[in-house]
């Protein structure tokens, strides 16, 4: 048997796509199966962004690209920092990678040292912590609660910080819980992270995706003498339903840009030719297919949030943005179901609807749902939700 590298030992399996393939084995099996696992959006690919891939396969862009993407991409990124965000960056500042997770991964990995510590608020999502651990880094983990509306406040931020603290991570909204930062709370953790001389890594990948009226505002924005100590990752797979193009992006300081470009070098070069001209497209584009979606999406969020806290043992915090209500389910726990993994089973099992558990996320009393599905079928797995927990309840 191969012995496995050590640094592998606790990384595990993700959960989400454990559930989904669990799911996708049941309908296999002719079960009718309502999915809330989706970590994308289920809307299609814009079609002038399809337009402009074909476009560049028949132009022969099939080539190698230089490793941190190409020229016309960075200044589309550029120019939508500067157009959402007030934020002016050089080329130099700039990397494409393979998704903002592959960008996230070559950040941890420029950036964390062993024995580094990495402050992460939880809920969490999931690949944080196991990337910080690949990295030989600690991740530090600040628990939020749903009554401060699942933040970070900056005196636990502060009180989290040690001599060994590099950096600290903020997703807003976020993954898993919706949740996200006005711009006065972003200004105080930046604050405290400019004075501490903390790292600021702010994954804004569901930037575009807020509800009832939210301003996102990224904390690079906030305050002018963060900006030599926050590196900003986005993407455009979340905005434009782009997943599996596989186009992320990183912007920060040249130094560890550069930094996180070598190790892309060494690994997988430059993202795919014919995604980044589609990206491209994305972000020079017309940009009308965003509010459109994000109309979609706010009505479902209403009707699953609304569904959930109808249900006795059930509370759903309400998000402000991404796709996902994060709800409390320890109403219904007891001497059978005594975990997020053993409801998720069950509500599989016994509802035939797909969550994902909370625990991998940093808290057992929840499970997540994605509202990423037709109405239909947000109306109808609530449903079954709630008639499964009347009979949990007995
Ligand atoms: C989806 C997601 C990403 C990145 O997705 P890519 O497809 O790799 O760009 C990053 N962070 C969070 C929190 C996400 O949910």
């Amino acid at each position: 048997m191969i012995r496995l590298a050590k640094r592998l030992a606790g990384l595990e399996e993700s959960v989400t796509l454990l559930i989904t393939a669990k799911a996708a084995e049941l309908r296999a099996q002719g079960r009718d199966i309502i999915g809330f696992g989706a970590g994308e959006p289920d809307f299609d690919t814009p079609a002038n962004i399809k337009e402009a891939a074909i476009k560049a396969i028949n132009a022969g862009k099939t080539k190698y690209t230089p490793v941190g993407g190409i020229p016309e991409l960075k200044d589309a990124i550029r120019a939508k920092f500067k157009r959402d965000n007030g934020l002016d960056y050089r080329r130099d500042e700039v990397l494409v990678s393979c998704g903002g997770k592959h960008s996230i991964f070559n950040l941890f990995q420029a950036a964390l040292d062993a024995g580094d510590e990495i402050i992460i608020p939880a809920p969490y999502w999931v690949s944080y912590p196991v990337m910080a651990a690949l990295a030989g880094a600690k991740p530090v983990i600040v628990q939020t609660t749903e009554a401060h509306g699942f933040k970070m406040t900056p005196k636990a931020f502060e009180a989290a910080i040690t001599p060994a603290t590099k950096a600290v991570v903020i997703n807003s909204p976020s993954n898993p819980t919706g949740a996200a930062y006005t711009e006065a709370e972003l200004a105080a953790i930046a604050e405290a992270a400019v004075r501490k001389g903390v790292l600021v890594i702010t994954d804004e990948i569901y930037e575009q995706l807020a509800y009832g009226g939210f301003k996102v505002v990224s904390i690079a924005s906030t305050n002018k003498a963060l900006k030599d100590n926050c590196v900003v990752v986005n993407g455009v797979s979340k905005a434009y339903a782009m997943t599996g193009w596989r186009i992320g992006y990183a912007a920060g300081p040249a130094e560890i840009i550069k930094a996180m470009a070598s190790i892309q070098s060494q690994s997988t070069s430059n993202p795919a030719s014919i995604s980044q001209w589609a990206a491209v497209e994305a972000l020079n584009g017309t940009q009308e297919f965003i509010p459109a979606m994000v109309r979609e999406f706010e009505a479902r969020r209403n009707a699953m949030a609304d569904g959930l806290n109808a249900i006795p043992g059930i509370t759903a915090f309400k998000p402000q943005g991404a796709f996902y209500v994060f709800a409390n389910v320890s109403g219904l726990y007891g001497k059978e179901i005594k975990t997020s993994a053993g409801l998720a089973t069950r509500l599989l099992d016994d509802a035939g609807v797909a969550v994902v558990p909370g625990e991998p996320f940093g808290n057992d009393d929840y499970i997540r749902l994605s509202y990423a599905t037709s109405m239909k079928n947000i109306t109808e797995g609530v449903k079954r939700i709630g008639e499964a927990a009347g009979r949990m309840r007995g």
